[in-house]
C-alpha cells in the first residue's frame, strides 16, 4: 500500500469514528431527555413517557432488562444484558386482622447474563401480558441450581398454584389499559 493509500485509509477511519461518536452522543441526549432507550435484546425503541411506566426499568416487549451498577471485584460498571427468568410477589408482610401473608404485586425476577446477579423488578403498565406468561411457563422447568439459588435469596418463585393469581393481575392491568381507550 502507498504513502497516498494508508493516508486514505486514515481519514476514512477517522470519518467513522466520527459517525459512530456522533451515533451515541445522539443516543445519549436522548436517553439524557428521558424519552426511552433501546432494548439491546430486540432492539425495540422503548419510550419512558408512556403512561403507566413510572417503574420501566425493562423493555415491555420482550421483558429483558440491563444490568448498570458495579461489580465490586472487577472494579467496572456491569451493563450485562438481564435475562427475565421468573416471576414473584413483593413481600407484603402478615395481615395481622386474617393472620394470613398479605398479597403483594406481581413483579419479574431478572438475572445478569454477565455477573449472575438477581433482581426483583415491578411490571410496567404496557408489559406484554404474554410474555409475562411466557417467561412463567419457563419458569416452571427452572434449573435447580437456580431454584435453590433464588430460595437462598428469600425469592419466592411463583409455581402452577399462583397462575390464578398471575392471571388475575396481569388482567386486572388490561382492564385499566382498556378503561383509558374509552
Ligand atoms: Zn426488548
Ligand atoms: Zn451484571
Amino acid at each position: 500500500m502507498g504513502k497516498k493509500g494508508k493516508k486514505e485509509k486514515k481519514e476514512e477511519n477517522k470519518k467513522e469514528t466520527q459517525l459512530e461518536i456522533r451515533k451515541i452522543e445522539r443516543k445519549i441526549s436522548r436517553e439524557k431527555k428521558k424519552e426511552g432507550f433501546q432494548c439491546s435484546h430486540c432492539h425495540a425503541w422503548v419510550s419512558l413517557k408512556a403512561a403507566g411506566t413510572k417503574h420501566r426499568n425493562h423493555c415491555p416487549e420482550c421483558l429483558w432488562s440491563k444490568h448498570v451498577g458495579r461489580l465490586e471485584q472487577l472494579r467496572e460498571i456491569c451493563s450485562g444484558a438481564m435475562i427475565p427468568i421468573g416471576l414473584t410477589f413483593k413481600k407484603e408482610g402478615i395481615d395481622k386482622y386474617t393472620g394470613k401473608p398479605r398479597q403483594g404485586e406481581l413483579m419479574i425476577i431478572h438475572q445478569c447474563t454477565k455477573c449472575g446477579k438477581i433482581s426483583i423488578n415491578r411490571l410496567a403498565g404496557d408489559d406484554n401480558p404474554d410474555a409475562v406468561m411466557k417467561i412463567f411457563k419457563y419458569s416452571l422447568n427452572m434449573p435447580k441450581e437456580l431454584c435453590e439459588r433464588l430460595k437462598k435469596e428469600n425469592v419466592d418463585i411463583l409455581t402452577e398454584k399462583n397462575r390464578e393469581e398471575i392471571e388475575k393481575q396481569l388482567g386486572f392491568k388490561d382492564f385499566i389499559k382498556l378503561g383509558k381507550l374509552e
